[in-house]
C-alpha cells in the first residue's frame, strides 16, 4: 500500500516538475553554402530550459563545411570568433573556458545534426544576443540575432545622448493692438 503511494506521489511530483519546466525548442538548418537558415531566433519569456537543435543539411563534411551553432551576447562575438579561430577545430573553434559563450554545439558536418539546451533564465530582455558559427571565416555571414521576447516593457540600455527635438520656436509677431481711441 505505501509503496504504491509512494509512487503515485512520485509521478505527480515528477508530473508537476516537468510541467513548471517549459521546454522551448528551437531549430536551425546550416548548409554547404555557409548559411544558417534563420535570421533572428525568438525565445518567450515563459521557457525555462531553450533546446536547439542544429541541423546541418549539406553534403560536405566537417573538415571541409564544418558548422557550429555558438550564442554569446551580440557586442562578444567577434572576440568569441576570434578566440574559438585560434583554439582550433579540437576545440570545436571555441576557446576552452570562454566565459563569454553563453551555450554552444559542436562542429558537424553534412548530413549530420546536433542539440544543445541552455537555460533561458541566462538570458535579458532588452539585451541582443548573436548566434553565429566558429568556423574560420564564417561568422562574418553565419550569424544572426537571438532575443528574449514578450518580456515586461523593455527599457533600451542606454541611448548615449538624449537629445531633446529642437524645434524652432515660433516666436509669433505680437499682434499688436493699437488702442487709441479717445473719447
Ligand atoms: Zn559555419
Amino acid at each position: 500500500m505505501n509503496r504504491f503511494y509512494t509512487a503515485v506521489f512520485g509521478a505527480l511530483t515528477f508530473a508537476a516538475m516537468t510541467a513548471q519546466a517549459e521546454d522551448c525548442h528551437l531549430s536551425v538548418e546550416a548548409n554547404d553554402l555557409m548559411q544558417f537558415n534563420q535570421k533572428t531566433l525568438e525565445v518567450p519569456p515563459s521557457c525555462t530550459d531553450v533546446e536547439l537543435t542544429l541541423s546541418h543539411v549539406g553534403k560536405q563534411p566537417a573538415q571541409v563545411m564544418g558548422h557550429n551553432w555558438v550564442l554569446a551576447r551580440a557586442a562578444d562575438l567577434t572576440g568569441v570568433a576570434i578566440a574559438g579561430q585560434n583554439a582550433g577545430r579540437g576545440h570545436n573553434y571555441q576557446a576552452p573556458g570562454d566565459k563569454r559563450i553563453l551555450a554552444a554545439t559542436q562542429i558537424i558536418g553534412g548530413g549530420e545534426s546536433t542539440k544543445v539546451r541552455f537555460e533561458a533564465a541566462a538570458l535579458r530582455s532588452g539585451e541582443t544576443y548573436a548566434f553565429f558559427c566558429t568556423t574560420p571565416g564564417h561568422s562574418a555571414i553565419m550569424r544572426g540575432n537571438l532575443i528574449l521576447v514578450g518580456a515586461r516593457d523593455t527599457e533600451v540600455a542606454t541611448s548615449k545622448s538624449a537629445k531633446r527635438p529642437s524645434g524652432e520656436k515660433g516666436t509669433l509677431p505680437a499682434a499688436t493692438v493699437a488702442a487709441g481711441a479717445s473719447g
